[in-house]
């Protein structure tokens, strides 16, 4: 498997060197050189197999023998051991339930099947790997367990003091072994500013090998395809045309399916769901990228004013003599809400069909609704990122009762918090790294 950055094809790297670097050196963003397609036979008979042999089937075709299957297959057995069920909610529309891993999150697919990657790629090397990361809360604890207990990895997380909930502090701090965490008494912003200063410091990387789990790893976008396969199998009736619905920040998801609908998904079109930052959409509406700060919404995880992915995006669908806002627009929709809608849709999918929405399910919700009015005869899938518990205070707001929370939840509570406590000087991170890992 060969990769390009969106801005300069005529570079390729091997998917090692990308998973490593997670960004090109021109600040683009890796893309596969060539994505094929898969056996039409495979996808006919989807219902006959398990959701691990369609992730091994699509990450082998994807990744045209850059690891052996044998190797591939400990990889995928690892990294998908959770499931991705569907949920009807009614003849036409199904929610897909991402959060059923260990941060209750989509994000668990991308960081599980990165670490194994990872350490899979570093197995001749005789020295350790450190990899930093900078958390405002939900990434962290995805990372942190999809690295837990990884051989020939070590894990530092730096968090902003006072500023995650109790529970994602405990996602980080809680695990112990090879994942330490790292409470900077500061903003998200500063701990981002020591992580990138560690990587241009030149005596730490050459006493220490570092690395980043970055969002905009390549290999966090590959896991994200595989579940469209297993949600198409699990509601296709063979006639009636699917649509995915994907509630989007960073817009990484949609990415994915639009690379397993390159393989040969039969996806009949595309739903990009926002609340208020809502670049995309306007873009879809009205051809024009206009990014800007980000707003702080209910669904707080895609408040994003400039999608790192839709750069990505763009390159899928531009082509010689052709608009890229016509082709885009042909696969793609998009729509915006706020979040007195978001409320209401939460209250509503509880009334009508007696099933918890999270916020950020709750605005793909609405946004299946509004495709599916002009296009009734589909069936509607919306990606459900994460777990209701997730976001407690506003639930039990929003339905005036509290809700259930997991036990894989409920018990960290009383984990104790082990964490490293440093200000924002840079000098003291780095003595700390040194005196821990060189
Ligand atoms: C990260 C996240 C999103 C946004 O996903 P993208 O791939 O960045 O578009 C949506 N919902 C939840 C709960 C998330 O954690």
């Amino acid at each position: 498997m060969q990769l390009y950055s969106t801005r300069n094809k005529e570079k390729l790297v091997s998917l090692k060197e990308a998973v490593f670097k997670g960004l090109p050196e021109d600040n683009g963003l890796y893309m596969p050189q060539h994505i094929p397609t898969l056996d039409q036979n495979f996808i006919r008979n989807l219902k006959s197999f398990s959701f691990q042999e369609i992730a091994f089937q699509v990450a082998d075709t994807l990744m045209q023998g850059a690891i052996p299957k044998n190797d591939l297959k400990k990889i995928i057995a690892e990294a998908v051991n959770f499931p991705a069920p569907v949920h009807r909610l009614d003849e036409q529309k199904y929610v897909l339930e991402l959060f059923h891993g260990p941060s209750l999150a989509f994000k668990d697919f991308g960081a599980r099947f990165m670490a194994q990657l990872m350490s899979y790629f570093n197995k001749g090397e005789n020295r350790q790997l450190v990899i930093l990361v900078a958390t405002s809360g939900d990434t962290g604890g995805a990372v942190a367990a999809g690295f837990y207990q990884t051989p020939g990895i070590e894990v530092v997380i730096l968090y902003p003091s006072g500023k995650v909930s109790m529970l994602q502090e405990k996602q980080l701090t809680t695990l112990g072994h090879n994942v330490k965490a790292l409470e900077v008494q500061g903003t998200f912003d500063d701990c981002q500013a020591l992580v990138k200063q560690a990587f241009l410091d030149a005596e730490l990387s050459s006493a220490i090998r570092l690395s980043s789990a970055n969002s905009i790893n390549i290999a966090r976008l590959i896991p994200q395809s595989f579940y469209y396969f297993e949600a198409y199998k699990q509601v296709s009736d063979g006639t009636t045309p699917i649509v995915f619905c994907v509630p989007s920040g960073n817009f990484g998801n949609l990415t994915a399916g639009l690379i397993a609908h390159r393989m040969g998904l039969p996806v009949h079109h595309f739903i990009a769901a926002t609340n208020i930052n809502d670049v995309v959409p306007q873009y879809l509406h009205t051809g024009q990228y206009t990014p800007r700060p980000s707003t702080r919404t209910l669904s707080n995880a895609m408040d994003v004013g400039n999608p790192s992915n839709f750069a990505r995006m763009l390159d899928f669908f531009s082509k010689e003599n052709c608009s890229t806002w016509n082709n885009m627009t042909a696969s793609i929709s998009g729509y915006a809400y706020n979040d007195s809608q978001t409320r209401k849709a939460v209250q509503e999918v509880y009334s009508k069909h007696n099933y918890i929405i999270d916020p950020h399910g709750a605005v793909a919700y609405l946004a299946l609704g509004e495709y599916q009015q002009k296009h009734p005869d589909t069936i509607g899938v919306l990606l459900e990122t994460a777990h209701p518990a997730k976001f407690l205070n506003d639930m039990n707001d929003i339905l005036n009762q509290s809700i259930d929370i997991p036990e894989r939840l409920s018990t960290l509570a009383n984990k104790p918090k082990e964490a490293t406590l440093t200000d924002t000087n840079f000098d003291v991170f780095k003595k700390h790294l040194l005196n821990q890992y060189a």
